[in-house]
Formats: structure tokens, C-alpha cells, sequence
């Protein structure tokens, strides 16, 4: 079961929950994206690979996170329902 609730900005149930694998999926693109434009612009991708890495890094706490697919608003659920 998974936990979740509706949107608090717009009440659609069209929500999507962003856990822990988004994050750490977001951070790989991040770090091979940044990787191939650090061989071509080396400023603008160095500081990119940092931010893959903290997406990876912040990636264990944003477990339950929630975003809404109508208002794209995000945000974390007052009561976690599921105990996995
Ligand atoms: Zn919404």
C-alpha cells in the first residue's frame, strides 16, 4: 500500500510519489550529463557533477516525498501511512 494523500495546493489525486530512486536516478543523469559537458565546458560541468552528487546524497531523506502531476507542486506528507 502505498502512502500518499492529495494534493494540498489544488486537491488532485493525480500524485506521484518521488522516493529514494528518483533521486539517485536523478543524480546519475546528472553526473554522466555533467561528465560529458565537463569535456567540452569544464565550468559549467564540474559544478553539475556537483550537483549530481547531492541529489545522490540527499536522495536517503527524501523518501516519501510526494509531487503533484496537475500543479507539479511538491511536498512532504503530514502522516506517512506506510510503515515499510
Ligand atoms: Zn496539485
Amino acid at each position: 500500500m502505498a502512502s500518499w494523500e492529495p494534493c494540498p495546493q489544488c486537491g488532485s489525486s493525480k500524485v506521484r510519489s518521488m522516493g529514494m530512486a528518483f533521486w539517485l536516478l536523478m543524480g546519475l543523469c546528472v553526473i554522466s550529463f555533467g561528465l560529458i559537458i565537463t569535456l567540452f565546458i569544464p565550468f559549467i560541468g564540474i559544478p553539475m557533477m556537483g550537483f549530481g552528487v547531492l541529489f545522490m546524497l540527499i536522495s536517503p531523506f527524501t523518501k516519501g516525498t510526494l509531487q503533484c502531476q496537475d500543479c507539479k507542486k511538491a511536498w512532504k506528507p503530514a502522516k506517512i501511512i506506510s510503515t515499510q
